[in-house]
């Protein structure tokens, strides 16, 4: 029997991969991993099916986009590859080359990524889908608390006295971590559970209080529930006093949040805002979670850190039971913030901007001073947008599907057009993206390769190899390192497993707030899942599985207060008009994964979701004599999509719903994202995929 980690969401649940007498494997959840007890979603429990089909087994190269690909060996595939890079980056420069990532990776084989890119190659440009998932929690942690990593774990879902979930369908998307909390919640009927999102979700079906908020106004309600708390005094002065930082500007912004304007503007009545209030206020413990309805906006870290400032001004954080929870979505998102794994990071959370973590890194890695460019590198949006101005010549897509992920896909398709020169290195072909390779390179999927993966509450499990990869694909790290190595970086490259990629990547987490550097693969093996911070001597039976940081109260700022943030609301990036009157919010439904390059092979989870539907309000419908089943088009500023429409009373009036699974490879005009627009954060340059204002037009039927 193999203990492995389900390789699908951030929760992270263990697997276990049992050997039957035909030589193939069943899974089963993992009872003795802490993360999840041995529970495990539909996702999880079919994940030996996603193996099974789709694969890429070869290299496969064309001239040119309209070529049909014909069959190439590795030998063939590294030639053209390790030319056009050198050839790109003498001509144009690194900053021409583009790699974008995904949180599937394992962080070997991200921190290998790092160090070829960013080190070798001289290009910052390397992101992932991490930037449209959760990049906002990741600078709303650094600016508020000094320092990225989510301070909480999950067994805080079971001691928490209130739960506020704000913009996280968590019975969809995280179901383990759902599963928990809601066990909880039956068994002790005192705790409350507040769940604010504008769509009346399985989540928040079950909630003590929903606040239906209107889309964007996020900020308001924190904003009013501040309000409310401060006038009562319901707030911890000690805390406050003795480890924050800008109080009086927070209040000086709040005060104008007057309850009852900010709950005509929410869109909910004054008695939700006030119950709100009351019940976080009198709470001895109160978690909030959250993920995409926070961190998908133009106005995202901004969104993070107001949720922030009351857990700041209620002392709500460090503590068992309280503090604010991000859920990230990908398996290993956190790995790979912790390798370095976004345009402005280096490992052991290292900023690129800074030259003193330059200097450190390339110390390391035994490179020359200098050889790591100076600026962060470009976001996903920054590299189509580089392509449409020429100024990328060279796009590595790995282990990710942006032709169906990304926003605004007309503009995306006609600026991969334009690419040069794309590669695509992934598990499965074909996929959306895949149509708009010049290369492509079979990769080795999770069972098939050893790794480690980081889970939402900070846990590293390592995911043993226990099948053989199909045909000739190929681990990650080990294409990386080979394409490094043919660049004339042996010695940077000379690693012959996981286990030593590992062994150096946790040198540069050392004294970090990440700190991994008393993990090894050996360790994880004999001592199973461990959290982090672990650093370099942690004792096996003491220090071993840090549950929460913070506990002292100091933050990781230089002089060890927590920051208020103080930002007023800016609202939606494109809010509805009278050609565009409604807010479409998009989202996800329980039994797929992302683009579903995964699980649309699956029959029983197709089965569950066999199409997309448009979901909305009974009385929009019935003003644009829509009935469930009805085909509708949905019409954006930037295109089109055509679904049925489920009608029904969970959506609010004014705003509709559309999943984002659904690709061009699926039929046309049936992606979401061919709606949604590019407009981002400012700080963490994630786009706002959640809302855009469209309007709806009935179709003829079929
Ligand atoms: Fe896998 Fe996430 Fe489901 Fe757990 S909750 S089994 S990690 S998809």
């Amino acid at each position: 029997m193999v203990r492995t980690l389900c390789s699908y969401c951030g929760v992270g649940c263990g697997l276990e991969a049992v050997p039957q007498a035909n030589g193939t494997y069943k899974m089963r959840g993992d009872r003795a991993h802490p993360s999840s007890l041995g529970l495990v979603c539909v996702k999880g429990a079919t994940i030996l099916e996603s193996l099974g089909v789709n694969r890429l087994t070869q290299p496969q190269w064309r001239q040119k986009l309209t070529d049909e690909f014909q069959m190439i060996t590795w030998e063939q595939a590294l030639d053209i590859l390790v030319k056009q890079l050198a050839w790109v980056r003498q001509k144009y420069g690194g900053d021409a080359i583009c790699f974008y990532g995904s949180g599937q990776l394992q962080t070997e084989d991200y921190y290998v990524a790092q160090k070829l890119a960013k080190g070798c190659l001289g290009t910052n440009n390397f992101d992932t889908n991490s930037r449209m998932c959760m990049s906002s929690a990741v600078a709303a942690y650094q600016a508020s608390l000094g320092s990225d990593g989510p301070p909480c774990c999950y067994e805080d879902l079971e001691l928490t006295d209130c739960a506020f979930l704000i913009g996280t369908n968590t019975a969809a998307c995280h179901p383990i971590v759902f599963n928990r909390l809601r066990q909880h919640h039956k068994r002790n009927p005192q705790v409350k559970l507040i769940v604010v999102d504008p769509r009346c979700t399985a989540t928040a079906e079950v909630a003590d209080l929903h606040l239906a908020i209107a889309p964007g106004t996020d900020i308001d309600l924190l904003h009013g529930i501040g309000h409310l708390l401060w006038q009562s005094d319901s707030i911890d002065q000690a805390f406050i006093h003795h480890h924050t930082q800008g109080f009086t500007d927070y209040v000086q912004v709040i005060q104008h949040y007057i309850p009852e304007r900010v709950a005509q503007r929410c869109g909910i009545t004054i008695d939700q805002l006030q119950q709100a209030a009351q019940w976080w206020g009198e709470s001895k413990r109160v978690l909030s979670l959250w993920s995409m309805g926070i961190n998908q906006s133009a106005e995202g870290t901004a969104k993070a850190r107001s949720l922030m400032d009351l857990h700041l001004l209620t002392g709500q954080i460090g503590r068992p039971g309280c503090g604010p929870f991000s859920l990230t979505g990908q398996p290993n998102a956190m790995g790979g913030r912790e390798t370095g794994g976004l345009a402005h990071l280096l490992p052991g959370y290292r900023q690129i901007e800074n030259p003193q973590h330059r200097g450190e890194i390339e110390h390391f890695w035994g490179l020359p001073p200098g050889s790591i460019a100076s600026k962060s590198g470009r976001s996903m949006w920054e590299m189509i947008t580089g392509l449409e101005q020429n100024q990328v010549h060279c796009l590595w897509i790995v282990a990710t599907n942006p032709l169906v992920s990304m926003p605004d896909l007309t503009r995306v398709q006609a600026a991969l057009r334009r690419s040069p020169f794309t590669v695509v290195q992934d598990a499965y072909a074909p996929t959306e993206t895949t149509e708009y390779a010049h290369l492509l390179l079979p990769a080795a999927q999770w069972g098939e390769k050893t790794g480690t993966m980081t889970n939402s509450e900070r846990r590293v499990t390592l995911c043993p190899q226990f099948l053989p990869p199909p045909g000739t694909a190929r681990g990650d790290w080990e294409i990386f390192a080979e394409v490094g190595r043919r660049l004339g970086f042996t010695a940077q490259f000379n690693f012959t497993s996981a286990a030593e990629v590992f062994a150096e990547f946790v040198q540069l987490t050392q004294g970090r707030g990440c700190d991994y550097s008393g993990l090894s693969h050996e360790r994880l093996a004999q001592l199973g899942p461990i959290t982090w911070p672990c650093p370099l001597g942690t004792d096996d039976t003491e220090a071993v599985n840090v549950k929460r940081l913070y506990l002292d109260k100091k933050f990781a700022t230089p002089d060890g207060k927590a920051r208020f943030a103080a930002i007023a609301s800016q609202g939606l990036a494109e809010p509805p008009d009278g050609d565009f009157p409604f807010v479409l919010t998009t989202g996800r439904y329980y039994g797929h994964w992302h683009t579903q390059t995964r699980t649309g092979r699956i029959a029983k989870i197709q089965k569950m979701h066999p199409e997309p539907r448009l979901e909305i309000h009974p009385q929009d419908a019935y003003k644009l004599a829509i009935t469930t089943g009805d085909w509708v088009r949905v019409i954006s500023r930037r295109g089109q999509v055509r679904v049925k429409a489920t009608v029904g009373e969970q959506m609010r009036l004014g705003t509709v719903f559309l999943p984002m699974h659904w690709g061009a490879l699926w039929g046309e005009q049936m992606a979401a994202n061919n709606l949604t627009h590019p407009q981002s954060c400012p700080v963490s340059r994630q786009p706002e995929l959640k809302a855009c204002a469209v309007r709806i037009e009935p179709e003829p039927a079929d």
